[in-house]
């Protein structure tokens, strides 16, 4: 098998207490049954301690959240109370593998770093893109139609990557050949888009897009309505950004090419390639209005805040199975979406 990974997957390493957006907080944390099997039959104090925070429910154990849904295990300074009383071979198998993700594709092994990590999004903001590839046990021949995808993949993700490009040709270039291959693969039909949308309509189009997806928190819902008050002024002055030191298109062909690393492979199993690419230049154009946005508010934008935008889109659409279902299929739907615009 061969195993793929982003450069910085042995780099990663969680901060921990540093951390400003910390996982332990926020989700249902489901206990896998290995560990809820060791947990049931840990009689020490602690043991018992942690027996007692947890919730057998129809649909799996889980640990029984505090005040603002933290981890009933992360302490005031935000350091896991299972490492420091167990050691870290005590936790569970989310625990342990979080923001890892792993996907196999019969000869392909895949595993990359979530970008709702904000030390994910940091490290792949961190230096250009690339993947390292090796062989691994476990010989899986290879199936032709994934032999497509991943070398279509390959070819996307080269456009994507293409320094000499300004971004928006980019996008037009692997626009074209997903049609393309759309096409050929799967026969007429693939998803066209509506020739020259003007930019405000398909950033319009685009909030409204991202505004009917479930919400992750009030929060999310009021910073993308404030956003889309002030839209006049960010087109106004997205010439200016773009003028700025802020702004560096190839970051965008990373953040687009690492997102149709984790997404594009399941065009597989649903034949949605042009969708699937739509995905990935559509979410990086809106980080990309996030960053116009902070940019005018705060005057400036670090490396820092980037990482924080793009991390907000990384939980808000591509850690919600529905959200990312949503918006794959308005990306398969909405013609302006699927389009150039000017
Ligand atoms: S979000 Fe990332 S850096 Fe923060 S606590 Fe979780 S794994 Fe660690």
């Amino acid at each position: 098998m061969e195993r793929i990974r982003p450069w910085f997957y042995d780099q990663f390493q969680c901060i921990a207490h540093l951390c400003d957006d910390t996982c332990c907080a926020g989700w249902e944390i489901y206990i896998d049954d290995a560990s809820l099997a060791n947990y049931r039959g840990d009689g020490s104090e602690f043991g018992l301690y942690r027996q007692s925070k947890i919730i057998e429910r129809a649909d799996g154990a889980t640990f029984a959240l505090g005040e603002n849904k933290r981890c009933p295990f992360l302490n005031a300074q935000n350091l896991c109370t299972m490492i420091l009383e167990d050691g870290a071979s005590s936790l569970c198998h989310i625990c342990t593998h979080h923001p890892r993700f792993y996907k196999e594709y019969g000869h392909y092994d895949e595993q990359g770093i979530g970008l709702c990590c904000p030390e994910g999004s940091r490290l792949l903001l961190s230096a250009p893109l690339r993947f390292q590839r090796h062989q691994v046990d476990g010989d899986t021949p290879l199936d032709p139609m994934a032999e497509t995808i991943f070398s279509l993949r390959g070819l996307l993700q080269e456009i994507l990557l293409d320094r000499e490009l300004p971004f928006t040709d980019r996008c037009l270039e692997g626009m074209e050949l997903a049609q393309q291959a759309q096409s050929q693969l799967y026969g007429d039909g693939a998803p066209q888009g509506e020739v020259l949308a003007t930019k405000e309509i398909f950033w319009q189009v685009l909030l409204k897009e991202m505004m009917a997806l479930e919400p992750i928190d009030q929060g999310w819902q009021t910073y993308l309505e404030a956003m889309e008050a002030q839209l006049p002024r960010l087109l106004a002055r997205e010439g200016d950004f773009c003028n700025s030191d802020a702004y560096d298109p190839d970051q965008y062909g990373d953040i687009a090419a690492y997102i149709l690393y984790r997404h594009f492979p399941d065009a597989l199993w649903d034949g949605e390639i042009v969708a699937r690419f739509t995905f990935a230049v559509r979410s990086t154009l809106f980080i990309h209005l996030c960053y116009v946005s902070a940019w005018l508010e705060q005057g400036a934008l670090t490396q820092e805040d980037k990482a924080m935008h793009l991390k907000n889109w990384s939980k808000q659409v591509e850690y919600s199975d529905e959200n990312t279902q949503q918006f794959l299929q308005s990306c398969k739907e909405n013609p302006v979406l699927l389009g150039p615009c000017r």
